[in-house]
């Protein structure tokens, strides 16, 4: 009978249309944590960007300590050469020395200074991310914790959904099973529409009332002139619902 021909593609449909809703759901929250993945990464990047800054100040400042440490050598012996000295071009050249080591230094020092206050800094803002990562880890272990539980609700619920339709399958001819098939795949999943206040409930496009009365007749298969969905009557509709 055509009438059940009609019924089982709304019926179909109907089931579809649920299993497209379930994988939407599953589609979006492995985005929610992904990005927070990706935001808890970044902060973990920069913390761990600004200990090896760290590291590598304090290393500069050992390197200026010990440098600073030999200029002080070279000119404590230039100083005793001081004493030594035959001619004023020879005491000129050496205080030229002493002076450039006192220069070298006090740079060395002042660069020191600097580097001490950059790690101070930088231990400041690793201490502001923390609690920052700490946040984000605990949000992020709320929804994967969430994730997993809708997850495991919708395999039931799909799964049932799945044995339903295979159910349904066997109902819908070969032919209108292909054209379903095609159309859902051209309208985004809704394949089968009906008629609401005189319109087709896919595309909203007025069906004309002789059409309207030839589809409630229910005994042929028709197809939405603006959209080309599977237009099938209101009683059709519902007594598939039911
Ligand atoms: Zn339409």
């Amino acid at each position: 009978m055509m009438k059940d021909r009609l019924t089982a593609l709304f019926e179909l449909q109907s089931v579809d249309s649920q299993l497209d809703e379930l994988e939407s759901l599953r589609g979006d929250l492995p985005t929610t944590v992904q990005e927070l993945e990706r935001e808890l990464n970044e902060k973990v990047e920069t913390i761990e960007e600004k200990l090896a800054e760290i590291e590598e100040a304090k290393k500069k400042k050992t390197k200026n300590e010990h440098d600073a440490k030999d200029l002080l050598e070279q000119q404590k012996k230039f100083k005793a050469q001081l004493y030594q000295v035959r001619n004023n071009k020879e005491y000129d050249a050496l205080t030229k020395e002493i002076d450039y080591a006192e220069d070298k230094i006090e740079t060395l020092d002042s660069d020191s200074d600097a580097l001490i206050k950059r790690v101070e800094q930088l231990e400041e803002e690793i201490e502001e991310l923390k609690p920052l990562v700490e946040e984000k880890k605990s949000k992020l272990d709320e929804k994967n914790e969430n994730l997993k539980k809708i997850v495991a609700e919708n395999e039931k619920e799909e799964a049932r959904l799945q044995k339903e339709r295979e159910k349904l399958v066997k109902n819908v001819r070969r032919g209108d099973y292909s054209n379903y098939t095609r159309i859902r795949r051209a309208k985004k999943g809704l394949a089968v529409a009906t008629i609401s206040r005189s319109a087709c409930s896919g595309c909203h496009n007025i069906v004309p009332p002789q059409r309207q009365l030839e589809i409630r007749r229910n005994n042929r298969l028709f197809f939405c002139e603006h959209c080309g969905r599977i237009l099938v009557s209101v009683e059709v509709a519902e007594e598939a619902k039911a």
